[in-house]
């Protein structure tokens, strides 16, 4: 089994921020599903069908999800870029349904889920507003598109909670400089990491 922290919160609340910084620090590894799939090229047949789902802001099937997910964490301990006895995976937004976490059950060890929760969209979306000028992600642009992914985040995401024991769970008031929610996750992870 591969150990793992799970990050988990609505898009903008600082997830991947949060996962690269302490994946930096802790010499652990960052994996983002987003990054994997926009990494993959949209004129190839897979690309084609994830940009759809992607740009429309929905989720790509979970079994899609899955098999690229699992292919590519498999790549990277072939290429020796991931020591799954040395390190844990800081997964960042996978698995995202609760169908995911199942099927990931015995797969992958979630160690701890950390809980990013930012109650205002309006903050979300000033951030997000922000994320589209710097780094041109597409998705971040549209208003209406925004809105799409945090519906989607309350109807399908937060139910991934449901998986996993209340122990598990350590909830961080996200709405604080990123240095704050830093401090406040590492306090929460000493235990685990130190
Ligand atoms: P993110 O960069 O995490 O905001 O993800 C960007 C987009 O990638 C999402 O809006 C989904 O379309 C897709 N995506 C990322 N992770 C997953 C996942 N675990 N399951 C399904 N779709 C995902």
């Amino acid at each position: 089994m591969i150990r793992a922290l799970l990050f988990v919160g609505p898009p903008g609340s600082g997830k991947g921020t949060q996962a690269k910084k302490l994946a930096f620090l802790a010499d652990q590894y960052h994996l983002s599903s987003g990054d994997i799939f926009r990494a993959i090229p949209k004129d190839s047949p897979e690309g084609k069908l994830q940009s759809e789902y992607l740009s429309k802001g929905l989720l790509v099937p979970d079994e899609v999800t899955l098999q690229i997910c699992l292919t590519y964490i498999d790549g990277l301990e072939k290429t020796f870029k991931f020591d799954r006895n040395k390190q844990l995976l800081l997964l960042d937004g996978f698995p995202r349904t609760k169908n995911q976490a199942e099927l990931l059950k015995g797969k992958l060890d979630i160690q701890k889920v950390i809980l990013l929760d930012v109650p205002q969209d309006e903050v979300l979306i000033t951030r997000l507003e922000k994320r589209a000028l710097i780094e041109g992600r597409a998705d971040d642009a549209k208003r209406e598109l925004l809105q799409k992914r945090f519906d989607v985040y309350k109807k399908q995401t937060a139910e991934v909670l449901s998986s996993y024991p209340k122990e598990k769970i350590l909830p961080i008031h996200g709405d604080q400089t990123p240095l704050k929610v830093f401090h406040d996750i590492l306090t929460g992870l000493l235990p685990l990491l130190g």
